[in-house]
């Protein structure tokens, strides 16, 4: 694997208004380093003790987004840095990271993770549950959060038509959403689907925001 080249080959591929997230979960330090020095900035990890000892260790202008589960718990190690949490399944986690981006004196930008995909054991709202979460008047004191946007992941599958269907259907409740404009969610412009097997399929739906890993990296050892 040639992680430049990699890169550059999908610095070319994507359109403009969609951003390249490196996933580097599992990946070493030095396979990171590769990346950056390719001009990589923004890298996703799905761990908040990997994210942890990795950002001790590399460059300080790198953004960090994480694109994991993440436990109330755990909320306030990451508080002061993240650039963008991308899993974001609860009002309670909400009002944590709230709280912990008040703690920073910052605003923490988080997407609400949908689920969208046929398999059950992924985590997220329904979109039901994010059109009755936006609409709640608590959500509007949350100073210290912005809702940026939606994250999904679609069924691990050959099937196109229904990875297409699914992420067609989060395009279209990210798209009702912006025209509710309700104060909370002025900030709305993220729409992060996407990975190495069906990026081409969420780009043609309208993604904006592509979590690539094992395209760029390689294969994950476990
Ligand atoms: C691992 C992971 C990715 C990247 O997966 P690849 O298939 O290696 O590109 C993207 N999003 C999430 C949430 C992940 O956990």
């Amino acid at each position: 694997m040639n992680i430049r080249n990699n890169i550059n080959k999908f610095k070319q591929i994507l359109p403009p208004h969609c951003q390249l997230i490196a996933v580097s979960k599992t990946q070493s330090v030095e396979k990171i380093r590769e990346a950056y020095e390719a001009g990589q900035r923004a890298f996703g990890e799905n761990k908040v003790q990997e994210l942890m000892s990795k950002y001790a260790e590399l460059p300080t202008d790198i953004q960090w987004h994480l694109i994991g589960h993440l436990q109330t718990n755990k909320v306030k190690y990451i508080a002061p840095f993240i650039h963008l949490i991308h899993s974001v399944d609860s009002f309670k986690l909400l009002v944590e990271i709230n709280k912990q981006g008040a703690r920073n004196a910052r605003r923490i930008s988080c997407l609400l993770q949908v689920h969208i995909s046929q398999e059950e054991t992924k985590f997220g709202f329904t979109p039901e549950e994010v059109l009755q979460l936006v609409a709640t008047p608590d959500i509007y004191q949350l100073e210290n959060i912005a809702i940026a946007g939606l994250m999904g992941m679609a069924s691990f599958t050959e099937d196109k038509a229904q990875v297409r269907k699914e992420f067609r259907g989060l395009k279209n409740l990210f798209d009702q959403l912006v025209s509710m404009s309700l104060p909370s969610l002025q900030e709305m412009k993220i729409l992060s689907m996407g990975m190495s097997g069906d990026f081409e399929t969420a780009i043609e739906e309208g993604s904006t925001m592509v979590r690539i890993g094992s395209a760029l990296f390689g294969e994950r050892k476990m």
